[in-house]
Formats: structure tokens, C-alpha cells, sequence
């Protein structure tokens, strides 16, 4: 991998290297959203840098004066291309730079991190939740149906989705509210009504769609990749009291809808390309549809960290619970975008696919608690003495994500959320 500087200066063990510019939105005080690249500790503003004209010979000017990417995610690969490379000769020191960005006045181009709030930097019309890791299926499969086989049928055929809630999908460090709704304890003749008392977590990465296609024109796996744009770490989080007690027959609904937390960066696909390797074999073949050729596994370390209050309280450090690893998923992303629009289903740019808990095959490698405590059987030892079956009020649990090589760091930043009680 070919060494490249930047002249913003880059920490050490930085998430957002100039391998990685990651696009994002942020906004100061009370002002408007503006699009943004990660560097180091900055953010280059877009709006700033399409108004100074040094986007002007790749798109219009407008595609990057508006709150939200969905105008450039509808451009496509070639235009996603040129100014990722645009935008690198800006920031870099060596032959290939572009000094246009560092004669200016650069004070007008960045901004600290640290002086900005993240938001959703994407409309998202649609949000899909996929189940692809087979080792959470085995494990979910043991835990809810003990007699049977852990896997359905079906799983080694097709990947198993559902269609979530994409109006409440927030950004990382927002408060997530402790549902309330029906479950039904186990050997109770009715359900009741209250606060969740199994709340988890789950642990995913998501794509961001690019072009949409039309009505009744599947996208095939062999051109996913035009159609994904980057990723984001996911935590789909899940009530399963409620979960168990309304899934049957057609899936999760409110035990997911209330909240989805993502990571404020999307990592480009073009920075994980580093990172790709071929994927699991799966047996059986696949069905022609969903044959998808290439390095679709990505080498993505993956960790959970978990605060109490009490910990908080205490200047405890966050607590890792889990350590995993992307590259084991079962399905991949253009198996799961061809299977999706395999009906003619109209995918639209802007669109969330998360690819379902990921979890690895020791204990210390689950992506929920449901996995890591067993159903609650063992609870997780805390630091200060505490223990956790589920999430308690208070309690703040952070993703984090990174793919690393050398100096080569491309790193998803995070994605946080603490829990505030049932109102
Ligand atoms: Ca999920």
C-alpha cells in the first residue's frame, strides 16, 4: 500500500487517515447541517469547498450545499471516484497534491470535531435488516428453539431480512428511551404491559445505497458494487421480551422500531478495498441469483464497550465485551442487495442495509447480550461489581470499528448510546 502525508495533521492511531475521508454532516450552534470529510481531528467542510469552486469540473455546486449526501450518493461510482481523489490530492504533500486547498484561506475550510454536532447525514427512505452471520443464527436458533434445529430451513438458501424502522434511526450519542410494550414472561397465562426488562444490543454494519434502480429491474450481484457507497456501524437495538412474545409469525416489529443507533462517518467502499478478501464458502451453492463473484469479506475489527452509571460515577474506563471480526459473514453485501431487489423491488439512493448481528464462533465474540449472557443463564461480570444480564438504565454502550495494516488505518469512529429510563 503506497505511503501517502497529509499536511492536516493526523494522529497517531487516527480513525480517519487520508487512506480513510469519510463523508459525514455536522452542524455548529443553531446553523444548517453542511457535508463534511473526516481528516485527523478536522472536518473539511464540502459546502465551503464546492463554493470555492474546486469541486465545479466533477458536479454541480448544489450537490454539496444541501444538508444531506442523497444528491451525491444518486451520482454513482465514477463521480464518488472522482472526488474521493479529488479531495486526497487537496489534503496530500507529495507530487500527486493539488495545492489549490492550502494557498486559501484554510481557516475557512475546517472545522474541529470536537466544535461540532454530528446528524444523519443521509435521508433514509428505507432500512433493511438482514441476519447473516451464522453464528448468531445458531445461536438465537439454540436459545429459542432448543429442540429443533438451530438453523430454519431457509438460511443457507437465501438471507433472511426484514423491513425495519427508518424514521428512527439516530446518530451516535443520542439518548435511546427504554421501550415500553407487552411480553409475556415464560409460564404466565397472559401478557402484561410495561418497560422492557431484556433490552440488548446488536452489533452491525451497514451500506449506504447509491443509485437506485427502476421499478421491476433487479440489480444483479455482479453490479452490487456500483450501487453500494460505504458503510456504517450499526446497533439495532432490541426489547426481547417484547421481540418473543410478538415475532411469531412475521417477525420483529416493535421489539426493533424504537431506536437504531449509527456511526456518524460512512467509510467508502473505495477505502475498505484495502481491507477485502473472498468470503466464506457456502454450502449449498448458492441459487444463480445469488452467486456473487470477488472479495466481498472485509477485514473489519469490531469491539463493544459498556459503561454503567455506577462505573461512570466511579471514573471506571468503558469496559470491552466483545471483540469480533466482519470477514465471517455468511451472506455478503451483493448477495443481499441482488436477493433484495430480486422481486423488482425499487431500491432507492440513500437506502440502510444492516447485515444482522455479527458474531464469531467463541463466546467472547457474540454481538449481543442475548449471546454473550445466554439468554441471561450467565450474566457479565462488570468492573466495581456489578452484573449484566441486559442493559440497565444509565448504562452507555459504544460500537467501535477499525481495519488496520501498518500505519494503513481506516477506521469507523463510533457509535454510542446510553439508556434513559421508560417514560
Ligand atoms: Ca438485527
Amino acid at each position: 500500500m503506497p505511503h501517502i502525508e497529509s499536511w492536516i495533521p493526523v494522529p497517531r492511531g487516527s480513525d480517519f487517515s487520508i487512506y480513510n475521508l469519510p463523508y459525514g454532516a455536522f452542524a455548529r450552534g443553531i446553523g444548517a447541517a453542511h457535508l463534511g470529510v473526516a481528516i485527523g481531528t478536522q472536518i473539511l467542510d464540502l459546502h465551503a469547498l464546492a463554493s470555492a469552486g474546486l469541486l465545479d469540473d466533477i458536479c454541480d455546486r448544489g450537490v454539496f450545499q444541501q444538508p444531506t449526501l442523497n444528491a451525491f450518493l444518486a451520482l454513482g461510482r465514477a463521480v464518488w471516484r472522482q472526488t474521493r481523489l479529488r479531495i486526497a490530492a487537496l489534503l496530500r504533500t507529495d507530487d500527486a497534491a493539488d495545492g489549490r486547498l492550502r494557498a486559501l484561506d484554510v481557516s475557512k475550510f475546517f472545522v474541529e470535531q470536537s466544535q461540532a454536532r454530528m446528524v444523519v447525514p443521509v435521508a433514509i427512505g428505507d432500512y433493511v435488516d438482514f441476519y447473516s452471520s451464522m453464528q448468531h443464527a445458531t445461536n438465537l436458533g439454540k436459545i429459542f428453539r432448543p429442540n429443533g434445529e438451530p438453523l430454519t430451513e431457509n438460511w443457507r438458501h437465501l438471507p433472511i431480512g426484514y423491513h425495519g424502522r427508518a424514521s428512527t434511526i439516530v446518530i451516535d450519542g443520542t439518548p435511546v428511551m427504554r421501550p415500553q410494550g407487552q411480553r409475556k414472561p415464560p409460564g404466565s397465562s397472559a401478557p402484561t404491559f410495561g418497560p422492557s426488562t431484556r433490552l440488548d444490543i446488536e452489533l452491525e454494519i451497514g451500506f449506504i445505497t447509491g443509485p437506485g434502480n427502476r421499478l421491476g429491474h433487479p440489480i444483479p450481484a455482479a453490479k452490487a458494487r456500483e450501487h453500494i457507497f460505504g458503510l456504517v456501524l450499526v446497533n439495532d437495538w432490541s426489547a426481547r421480551d417484547i421481540q418473543a412474545w410478538e415475532y411469531q409469525p412475521l417477525g420483529p416489529f416493535l421489539g426493533k422500531s424504537f431506536a437504531t443507533t449509527i456511526s456518524p462517518w460512512i467509510v467508502p467502499l473505495d477505502a475498505l478495498d484495502p481491507f477485502a478478501l473472498t468470503p466464506p464458502v457456502q454450502q449449498p451453492e448458492p441459487l444463480p441469483y445469488l452467486q456473487a463473484h470477488g472479495r466481498w469479506a472485509y477485514d473489519i475489527h469490531l469491539e463493544v464497550d459498556l459503561q454503567s452509571a455506577k462505573m461512570r460515577k466511579a471514573g471506571l474506563a468503558p469496559q470491552t465485551i466483545s471483540r469480533t471480526n466482519f470477514k465471517e459473514m455468511y451472506w455478503t453485501m451483493a448477495q443481499q442487495l441482488a436477493h433484495v431487489t430480486i422481486n423488482g423491488t425499487a431500491m432507492r439512493p440513500g437506502d440502510l442495509y444492516a447485515s444482522g448481528t455479527i458474531s464469531g464462533s467463541t463466546p467472547e465474540s457474540y454481538g449481543s447480550f442475548i449471546e454473550l449472557t445466554w439468554n441471561g443463564e450467565r450474566p457479565l461480570e462488570l468492573a466495581g461489581g456489578e452484573r449484566r444480564a441486559f442493559l440497565e438504565d444509565g448504562d452507555t454502550v459504544t460500537l467501535r470499528g477499525w481495519c488496520e495494516a501498518g500505519e494503513y488505518r481506516v477506521g469507523f469512529g463510533r457509535a454510542s448510546g446510553t439508556i434513559s429510563p421508560a417514560r
